[in-house]
């Protein structure tokens, strides 16, 4: 952060979200991050203060591995992975390298592992209006190979939390954890594990409480709203925009729906990647869709209820005329008339200022209205 900015308020990153009763008449200037208690106003630079001083505590309570590294598990691994590397079975077998973390989980009957210290810094991070989160990557070291009959003991700190930092998603910090794993007194590895707790991007300060305006409204066709509706829930998802796929998406932009095509051999592929699956070749240019295809599996979502969503509605996996399959909101049908096979065409909808998505409509209700 620079120190034009050191003063600036986060009010503008988003801390509109009170997250309990009763913390609407938080004295301004205060900051707290027990339950009920709100900040109000803090600068950058307390809160940076306060975040840092979480580095160098413990994330989780060090504790021995459930299992012993084991065979069985290393076996399971190897299957799912398809990992055939003989150096994993047999009389001197040795662990995955990348099973480093999988020694230290606790299974779906979780052990209470994790540290006040870390909760408390979640707890902050979420008062600062960063209620968002995930997982951006993680790094693991290996220092010394694990074999079966190692009995692993590991602890957790929090390495580092970052400046605050604007992303694509949002504003908000990177915190990295750090597991050592050890066995006896022999390092055996390193898991480093970073989140990004951020205000997503979409929100404008002031304008909409995250936990709020969440009912569902009649929409059954997932239709752009009118102005004054909208304000009042979510907006959509964004679309995840790389280097691989930008072209597909600003082919929706302009409304037109671009299928990959590679130029060495002429194979058409969806999603957009770098090379060809059939040739390996590099190079590609475009085929825009006619706009024709059929149902050719398809999901009817109830639940979770995601804000911006009105269940149930129905997801298609859509084969276009021309062989690719892409996934869209199947419209123009009751949910529960989609089926395997339905004729469906394309249509692009704007559904906000900025986000147009590809969707398709059933063909047979289209005829049968026309
Ligand atoms: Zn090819």
């Amino acid at each position: 952060m620079g120190t034009g900015s050191a003063l600036a308020v986060y009010q503008k990153c988003q801390c509109d979200a009170p997250r309990g009763d009763g913390d609407e008449g938080a004295t301004v200037g205060t900051v707290g991050y027990g339950p009920g208690v709100s900040h109000e106003v803090a600068t950058d630079d307390e809160l940076d203060t306060r975040l840092k001083a979480y580095e160098g505590r413990p994330a989780a309570v060090a504790r021995p591995g459930k299992d012993p590294v084991n065979a069985a598990m290393i076996r399971h691994w190897c299957e799912a992975m398809g990992d055939t590397n003989p150096a994993y079975s047999g009389p001197d077998a040795m662990a995955p390298p990348t099973m480093l973390q999988a020694w230290t989980m606790s299974g779906l009957t979780a052990q209470p592992g994790r540290a006040h210290a870390y909760d408390e810094l979640l707890g902050l991070l979420d008062e600062a209006g960063c209620t968002s989160v995930v997982a951006t990557d993680c790094e693991q070291e290996y220092l010394r190979p694990l074999r079966p009959g190692d009995e692993i003991t590991f602890d957790s700190v929090i390495e580092s939390v970052s400046e605050r930092k604007t992303t694509k998603l949002g504003t908000g910090y990177f915190v990295t954890t750090r597991t050592d794993i050890h066995v006896g007194p022999d390092l055996a590895g390193t898991h480093r594990f970073r989140i990004l707790k951020y205000t997503p991007a979409r929100r404008e300060a002031g304008q909409q409480r995250p936990d709020s305006d969440r009912q569902p409204q009649p929409d059954s066709d997932q239709q752009p709203r009118p102005d004054g509706d909208r304000k009042q829930r979510p907006t959509r998802p964004r679309p995840v925009v790389n280097r691989d796929n930008a072209g597909f998406w600003e082919g929706v932009r302009h409304r037109r729906l671009l299928i990959q095509r590679c130029t060495a051999c002429g194979t058409l592929r969806h999603p957009w990647l770098p090379g060809c699956n059939a040739c390996g070749g590099p190079d590609w240019d475009t085929v825009e869709a006619c706009g024709e295809g059929t149902v050719y599996s398809y999901v009817v979502m109830h639940h979770p209820p995601f804000p911006a969503f009105d269940p149930p509605y129905a997801v298609g996996l859509i084969e276009l005329s021309e062989g690719v399959r892409m996934i869209g909101n199947v419209l123009g049908v009751p949910y529960d008339k989609v089926r395997i096979g339905l004729p469906v065409r394309l249509e692009f909808h704007q559904y906000d200022e900025e986000l147009v998505l590809p969707v398709w409509r059933a063909r047979d209700a289209e005829e049968a209205v026309a």
